[in-house]
């Protein structure tokens, strides 16, 4: 069962601190990291699975907040001002976003069950793109709102990382779930993700990204997209 809490921040939007379950099948948790039923690594998870949902702890804390005015390459949300191009062309018709910051937690590394396990970074990544989904889900649901299209501090040079501080200090005391930012701006723990949801065009990062060989890909890269709206050939 999901524990919630709903909290009034300072700004007066309500923040909401999402505990999310984690009481998958072998099947689900599989899936999740992208292994098949039968395999050698399904008879892993399966073996690890009483321990992943014992200890596993994924969190995340979501907050509605105003775009209060968008011009040229800056977009300023509740008074915070950030300068960059696809920020601002993808908020330009948006009166109101989520800010999100989502984690897998750090339960697995600390239970000590799992040290040296080759396996632990999978666990962890699935934790998050579950975390993610059940965020994205919880907004549909409660609010009818489809933040399945998001901005991120870092994914691209043009909003760096940096970026991190302010969408933490407007979302506000983050650490309650755990997570932190190093000095240069970077979450800890290594499996978080911090968003900027709107909804829309069904945006991916990965359309403006320039590592054409990433492994990671999730969509191609729109080199006319890349054009419009950095106004450069990439
Ligand atoms: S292509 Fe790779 S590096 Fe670029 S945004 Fe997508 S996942 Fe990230």
């Amino acid at each position: 069962m999901t524990v919630e809490q709903n909290q009034t921040t300072e700004r007066g939007s309500e923040r909401i601190v999402l505990r999310i379950p984690t009481d998958f099948t072998a099947e689900e948790f599989a899936r999740l990291c992208r292994v098949k039923p039968g395999s050698s690594a399904f008879e892993e998870i399966e073996d690890a699975l009483p321990l992943i949902r014992q200890y596993a702890s994924p969190k995340a804390i979501i907050k509605w907040a105003n775009v209060d005015r968008v011009a040229d390459d800056e977009t300023t949300i509740e008074g915070v001002t950030f300068h960059s191009k696809v920020v601002a062309d993808k908020l330009r018709d948006t009166p109101r976003v989520f800010l999100s910051v989502v984690t897998a937690g750090d339960g697995l590394e600390r239970c000590g069950e799992f040290e040296g396990d080759p396996f632990l970074n999978t666990y962890d990544g699935a934790l998050l793109f579950h975390a993610s989904m059940y965020v994205v889900n919880y907004m549909k649901e409660k609010f009818g709102f489809d933040g399945s299209s998001s901005l991120n501090p870092g994914s691209l040079p043009d909003w760096p990382i940096d970026n991190n501080f302010a969408l933490f200090d407007m979302i506000g005391n983050v650490d309650e779930i755990g997570v932190t930012l190093n000095e240069a701006g970077y979450i800890k723990p290594w499996n978080s993700g911090s968003h900027i949801h709107f909804s829309g065009d069904g945006y991916q990062n990965c359309s403006l990204c320039r590592k054409y060989s990433c492994v990671g890909r999730r969509a191609r890269f729109n080199r006319a997209e890349y054009i419009r709206i950095f106004g450069t050939e990439p």
